[in-house]
């Protein structure tokens, strides 16, 4: 007999909640064929498993072009590294896109990046899109980013924070990477000022990240991995 889908089971955090989600997929794909085995293994594949409280837009929803080139990123990585991306903000859905575009243009032709350079770009409009992504070296921050995850908020945050919805969905990230083992449990966050010669991620913003529990500190210790191009 068939199991009825409850959505409420997908929306709790937790590797036991996920574990019961696989065994509950599984069940269903038992009864209905294919289609949810496939649904289970792109689930699994882009850590996009609804673990997670926070809307992640695709690179293909968002139009970015291919890379010309990445770099695998082993991952759990044990640094979180903030920043704001001194161009414009955006507050809908359409403007961050075509932000994101021009962002990607930017990096790529003019800055010979091999992609945009974040891992994860976040608007003001409270939603996450993804950059390199989950599993690709990032081109943020020389030496760190083998290390670390880059992620940055859209806008320039000197004289101001971003607003609740960017800071919501930046907490809910990380928690998401944490959840799919892309950031260790015990991870240290760092703004991009705290290893760069820069006023990265904005007077405001630094003054936030600050305050959260895995803010480090310390003075930052690159950990030691082999470097690769970015
Ligand atoms: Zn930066």
């Amino acid at each position: 007999m068939c199991a009825e889908i409850h959505g409420v089971q997908y929306l709790i955090f937790g590797l036991q909640t996920q574990i019961l989600v696989i065994q509950h997929f599984m069940q269903i794909a038992q009864c209905q064929g294919r289609m949810f085995v496939i649904f289970l293994f792109l689930c699994i594949q882009t850590a996009l498993c609804a673990a997670c409280n926070v809307t992640i837009i695709s690179r293909d929803d968002w139009g970015a072009r291919a890379p010309n080139d990445h770099d695998h990123l082993h991952t759990p990585v044990t640094v979180a590294l903030i920043h704001h991306t001194d161009r414009d903000h955006c507050t809908t859905k359409a403007a961050c896109i075509q932000e994101l575009q021009d962002m990607q243009n930017f990096h790529m032709n003019n800055q010979s990046h091999s992609d945009i350079m974040y891992n994860f770009m976040i608007g003001e409009d409270g939603n996450v899109y993804e950059g390199r992504g989950w599993n690709t070296v990032g081109g943020h921050m020389p030496y760190w980013n083998i290390v670390s995850l880059g992620i940055a908020v859209m806008g320039n945050f000197q004289r101001g924070p971003p607003n609740s919805a960017a800071l919501g969905a930046l907490q809910g990230l990380l928690a998401c990477l944490v959840e799919n083992h892309k950031l260790t449990p015990d991870y240290k966050l760092y703004g991009h000022r705290d290893v760069g010669h820069t006023n990265c991620p904005g007077n405001s913003f630094y003054d936030v990240i600050k305050t959260w529990s895995h803010y480090d500190t310390g003075k930052p210790v690159l950990p030691t991995k082999t470097p690769t191009r970015s």
